[in-house]
């Protein structure tokens, strides 16, 4: 492979994640202890090959954040090619990735292509997978929350940002395990409350100094047997992105409360394992009834030390 294309398909495949993102956020609402054990432990369960006993929702399986992360490289490549007026095939960076020394597991690799090639096929190559109509504006594009907002920033990232017939629209490409509902007016309603929808136009209204924040385009790439490709706008109002600010606000303030209670625990005590003392449990999230357990239900559920310690480690995520 030529330096310059694996140099492109490498930048796209870069790690996009910011530190103060929404799903941080999320999880911080949910349960302290699994902001911590995440996000400032990064506590990541033992994955055995002989290890078949918690497949699929206690976190075995298939990584379904490496099959998102990948395909959001993918969909980068094929757009910064249509901003510069090139032809691309989507194909090059699965191709690398086959050929990467640490790449994914071919299962893996295997579910990207499915997914991508449905995607392709069904938008089409032309603009990036855009209507004709559509300008890419933006790609990857970092945003933050400004410092005076609060106390502890909201990050993000705007995978796309199109400006269409003179509005602008932040796209969240979303790898989802469901397909959007038929009632799309309920959908919408429903994801003008949800933060990471809402926090994407904020932080770009804020950014681009706009009048009104912008609308959110729901790019989702269903993983069914049979893929789904489906797009929805949602328009995001003024109220919803104040709504957000004020608890965005109050939970910054709160986890920074948080953090320093900590800090001084580890001080006052010399004891560096501040899990029990500072990050409540929330039990109503370990296991519910409906809806997929917590991520860490086995390391905090676990019957004994011995358990918890054979399972569960901190180990750096490497991408090829
Ligand atoms: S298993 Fe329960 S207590 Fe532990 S991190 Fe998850 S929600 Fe919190």
């Amino acid at each position: 492979m030529n330096p310059e294309l694996k140099a492109e398909i490498e930048l796209c495949l870069g790690d996009t994640s910011t530190e103060w993102g929404s799903s941080r956020w999320a999880a911080w609402r949910r349960c302290k202890r699994e902001s911590y054990l995440a996000y400032d432990v990064k506590l990541e369960r033992v994955i055995r090959d002989d290890d078949d006993e918690d497949e699929g929702r206690f976190g075995g399986g298939l990584d379904y954040f490496a099959v998102g992360h990948y395909c959001h490289g993918i969909l980068r490549y094929m757009q910064r090619g249509a901003v510069k007026g090139e032809e691309r095939r989507w194909e090059d960076v699965t191709d690398y990735l086959g050929m990467a020394v640490d790449g994914p597991p071919p299962e893996l690799l295997e579910e990207v292509y499915r997914l991508m090639r449905f995607y392709w096929e069904f938008w089409g190559t032309a603009n990036g997978g855009w209507p004709s109509e559509a300008t890419i504006t933006g790609i990857e594009e970092y945003l933050e929350t400004p410092p005076e907002l609060a106390v502890l920033p909201h990050t993000g990232r705007a995978d796309t940002i199109l400006e269409i017939g003179g509005q602008i629209v932040v796209v969240d490409t979303k790898t989802r395990k469901n397909k959007i509902p038929d009632d799309i007016e309920k959908f919408r309603r429903k994801a003008r409350t949800r933060a990471q929808f809402v926090s994407l136009s904020g932080m770009l209204q804020m950014k681009l100094k706009l009048d009104e924040p912008p609308a959110v385009m729901v790019n989702a790439i269903v993983k069914t047997k049979l893929p789904q490709m489906q797009r929805v706008i949602v328009d995001i109002r003024q109220v919803d992105v104040d709504r957000w600010i004020e608890d965005h606000k109050a939970n910054a303030a709160t986890a920074l409360d948080q953090q320093e209670a900590a800090a001084l625990y580890v001080s006052n005590s010399g004891i560096s394992d501040v899990l029990p003392y500072v990050y409540p449990r929330n039990l109503d999230s370990c296991a519910p009834e409906l809806g997929s357990p917590c991520r860490f239900y086995g390391y905090c559920h676990a019957l004994s030390d011995e358990e918890r310690a054979l399972n569960w480690g901190v180990k750096a995520k490497v991408l090829p």
